[in-house]
């Protein structure tokens, strides 16, 4: 098993947690070969399903990388969490959750089962399809690119620069999205969108293929450890009680049916998408003892194989190692 517990005599250099890291990457990186990158969505096949990579940005700016850093990918599920976002702050908090519940689904992330069996009032939850494209309706704008704008900005406010939409992953997801579409035809029956089918699929497809990095999604975790404030300029750039929602939903919904478990395991609030990446958020935590990041801190994995639910395979296992090591839980 590997190494690395923090005890009071450690001294919690940059160098000395970076040591640590480089090592359980190496270590977890053998179970990719255990998971099968996403297909459904043609071009992410191309991902290599080998890749592994972590990054972890503290309150305090201090920043640990490793392994696959540099790999692109698009953000997918993860961006069901910032249209969440910036549906809460265009429309109010009030009016989003009137159209999309708060419950955790304990089905995969695009079942249709539940809207027709339970016939209710709304959506399960923004994390799931059915609720995230209901939240995509809700943006405000007659285009993609309206609805998109104040996401685009938020990205940009959090990571200093505008991330590129891959058009060629919008591509392949729209020309195979049956079963989108299959639940985007029930949510008009049901009268839950609140603008046009193709639009609002559209705005779905491309809040997914936004393409971003590891460290972007450290940031992002970041901001939301930090309550919505960015720690270094304490701007607040999502409302606090914006973040807390989006962080309560991350922790019940946000790793697909393995939401329990990974609450249960690791115990920290969490979205994972199916390109791979994950965006992990350890909140600011007061413990006696000398621990990493008791300020909080960010988390981006990145690792394109995936197990049965959608997870990231080896990027799961990564991060419940860290979590149980450096006493991440918020429990
Ligand atoms: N674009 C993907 C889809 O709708 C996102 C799903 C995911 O990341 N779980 O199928």
């Amino acid at each position: 098993m590997v190494q690395g517990a923090v005890n009071q005599n450690t001294k919690l250099t940059e160098e000395w947690l970076q040591n640590y890291v480089d090592e359980w990457v190496s270590f977890f990186r053998k179970y990719t070969k255990n998971g099968e990158v996403a297909s459904y969505i043609p071009i992410l096949q191309k991902a290599n399903k080998n890749h592994l990579g972590i990054s972890i940005i503290g309150n305090e700016g201090m920043t640990i990388q490793s392994g696959d850093v540099h790999v692109p990918f698009t953000i997918q599920s993860i961006s069901k969490v910032f249209t969440f976002i910036v549906a809460c702050m265009e429309r109010g908090v009030s009016y989003v959750l009137n159209r999309v519940d708060v419950e955790p689904t304990g089905e995969a992330f695009n079942s249709i089962m539940h809207l027709e069996i339970r016939q209710l009032r709304k959506p399960f939850n923004p994390f799931v399809n059915a609720g995230a494209i209901t939240v995509a309706s809700l943006l405000k704008g007659k285009t993609s690119e309206e609805k998109l704008e104040p996401l685009f900005q938020l990205f940009e406010d959090i990571l200093g620069y505008r991330p590129r939409l891959n058009m060629d992953v919008f591509e392949s997801e729209k020309e195979t999205s049956v079963r989108n579409r299959a639940i985007g035809y029930y949510l008009v029956e049901m009268g839950y969108l609140e603008s046009e089918l193709e639009l609002t699929l559209e705005t779905y497809f491309k809040q997914c293929s936004i393409e971003i990095s590891i460290h972007d999604l450290a940031r992002l975790g970041m901001i939301l450890a930090n309550d919505g404030e960015d720690p270094q300029t304490e701007i607040e750039i999502i409302p606090r009680q914006v973040a807390r929602l989006a962080k309560s939903l991350m922790l019940t919904c946000g790793m697909y049916d393995a939401s329990g478990k990974f609450a249960a395991y690791v115990g920290i609030p969490a979205k994972s998408g199916v390109s791979g990446g994950i965006v992990a958020v350890a909140p600011p935590r007061s413990r006696n003892e000398d621990l990493p990041f008791l300020e909080g801190c960010g988390i981006g994995v990145y690792g394109p194989a995936l197990d049965k639910q959608g997870n990231s395979i080896a990027g799961i296992r990564l991060l419940r190692h860290i979590a149980t090591k450096w006493d991440l839980s918020i429990f």
